[in-house]
């Protein structure tokens, strides 16, 4: 294929949760449990298919949702996090057990990956950009190639 990089163009949509968290190793406020409104921007770049479209906003809802669904209003935790483990185990709130310290950064890895799977039948796509923002003033961003 005749590809440069002017021949790409990017679009973006933007999710929202509610979610808990904690930073167990932070000296700050942040090894407390409190929560964000939660901010998630998807851009994905590529070439246009035969309808025009990077890809269809309502495919890359239809891939995402379920991903947020997942989080919302429930506790974010590491799965090093025995404190709260051992509440869990007592009181079956929602919560979701990661593998990571649950920075907005490893979120930012965490969404990445699971989209980059989920996009991997779009083969005009060629990056996919994540952006989580724990508040209006900070994001956290992770950008995949494709092919
Ligand atoms: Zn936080």
């Amino acid at each position: 294929m005749n590809e440069d990089q002017s021949s790409r163009t990017r679009i973006a949509k933007d999710f929202h949760w509610e979610m808990g968290h904690r930073l167990p190793f932070h000296e700050g406020g942040c090894r407390n449990i409190h929560g964000h409104s939660y901010r998630l921007q998807v851009v994905a770049e590529g070439v246009l298919d035969e309808h025009g479209m990077v890809i269809d906003y309502f495919d890359l809802k239809e891939i995402v949702e379920p991903l947020v669904a997942t989080l919302d209003h429930a506790f974010l935790c590491d799965a090093n996090d025995t404190a709260m483990l051992n509440f869990f185990a007592q009181n079956p709130l929602k919560h979701v057990v990661v593998p990571f310290l649950t920075t907005a950064e490893n979120l930012a890895g965490w969404f990445a990956a699971e989209i980059a799977v989920l996009l991997q039948p779009y083969r005009n796509l060629r990056s996919l950009t994540i952006r989580v923002c724990e508040t209006e003033r900070t994001y956290a961003e992770r950008t995949v190639q494709f092919h």
